[in-house]
């Protein structure tokens, strides 16, 4: 691993100013799970690290039932995982947490860092997306939010600029009679994931008035199906119906072959991901509340 400076900084203006200085030549250091691998394969070698897990401006939720959630980029997996709020409020969240990684990468890894490093196969963006969630970014310059689709461009590439951070993640309240589902298949538990698919089912008088699917691990960000949900809108959803929007997810889908599955495989997972993912949201719709 190439030598680098580690730079502590407590607060949110300290790490903008130090990324506006060192630009290209810096990292942002948060939970280290997905950092600290790159630099040990020598695949970054940044001359600065910028650490902020200790900046307490950036760890935080909050709820109002106006706004909804905002949450810190510095939250982890396993706060996640554990909070009563989410638990209430977006229990897909907490839901989807148990199977990110282990305990201990949960323990460190950070939501604003799993965004930011763009892995297509990660596990927190379909549901987030399908929530509606948007991210704030900031620099010394000001900040801007965007919605978490806007944020991801290529394998493992965003839209942050150099000198910027992602602060905050932030979740509209979820409307009455809404379910959300996530469903992930994986080589092994805790393996490398093949497909996942995000569902969310809103109902108004037994029609679906609204419907998101969000797919990981099947294209080179994660992408919406919009077609599989326009299937789904504006009609009562049964069997026949979920299984054309599995379909047509499958086919708007674009993955590739790599060691892992090859295409063909991953678009039949993403029928059956799709289809286990819209009964789920559905029968959660139908329990909401109105
Ligand atoms: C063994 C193992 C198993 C895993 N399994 C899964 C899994 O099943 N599902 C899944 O989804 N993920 C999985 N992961 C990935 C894990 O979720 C991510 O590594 C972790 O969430 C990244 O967060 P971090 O805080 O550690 O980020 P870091 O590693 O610190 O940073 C990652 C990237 O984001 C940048 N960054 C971090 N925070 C910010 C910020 N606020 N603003 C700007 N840039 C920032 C860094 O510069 C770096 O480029 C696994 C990781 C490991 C090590």
């Amino acid at each position: 691993m190439r030598e680098f400076e580690y730079l502590r900084v407590n607060t949110v203006k300290e790490a903008c100013s130090l990324l506006s200085e060192h630009k290209e030549e810096a990292k942002i250091l948060a939970g280290g799970q997905s950092l600290l691998t790159l630099l040990k394969m020598n695949i970054l070698s940044p001359s600065y690290l910028i650490d902020i897990k200790f900046i307490p401006e950036l760890n935080y939720m909050d709820f109002d039932d106006k706004d909804g959630l905002r949450m810190g980029a510095l939250t982890n997996h396993r706060t996640v995982e554990k909070s009563p709020l989410l638990k209430e409020k977006f229990p897909v969240l907490p839901e989807t947490e148990l199977v990110v990684a282990s305990v201990q990468t949960r323990n460190w890894g950070t939501i604003g860092g799993t965004l930011v490093h763009a892995d297509p196969i990660g596990d927190m963006a379909p549901p987030l997306i399908v929530l509606d969630s948007r991210v704030k970014l900031v620099s010394s310059g000001g900040e801007r939010t965007i919605p978490l689709t806007e944020l991801f461009v290529d394998f493992f590439m965003t839209v942050i600029e150099e000198d910027e951070i992602l602060h905050e993640i932030q979740i509209p309240p979820l409307p009455p009679r809404t379910g959300v589902a996530y469903q992930k298949f994986s080589t092994i538990e805790a393996g490398i994931k093949i497909a996942g698919a995000a569902v969310l089912v809103k109902l108004e008088d037994g029609v679906c008035k609204d419907a998101k699917i969000a797919l990981s691990a099947v294209a080179s960000v994660p992408m919406r199906s919009i077609g599989a949900e326009g299937i789904l809108k504006g009609k009562p959803i049964n069997d026949k119906l979920i299984e054309q929007a599995a379909q047509m997810a499958s086919t708007e889908a674009d993955p590739v072959t790599d060691m892992h599955a090859t295409d063909e495989y991953r678009r039949e997972l993403v029928k059956v991901l799709v289809r286990r993912a819209t009964k789920m949201a559905l029968e959660r719709a139908k329990a909401a509340k109105s």
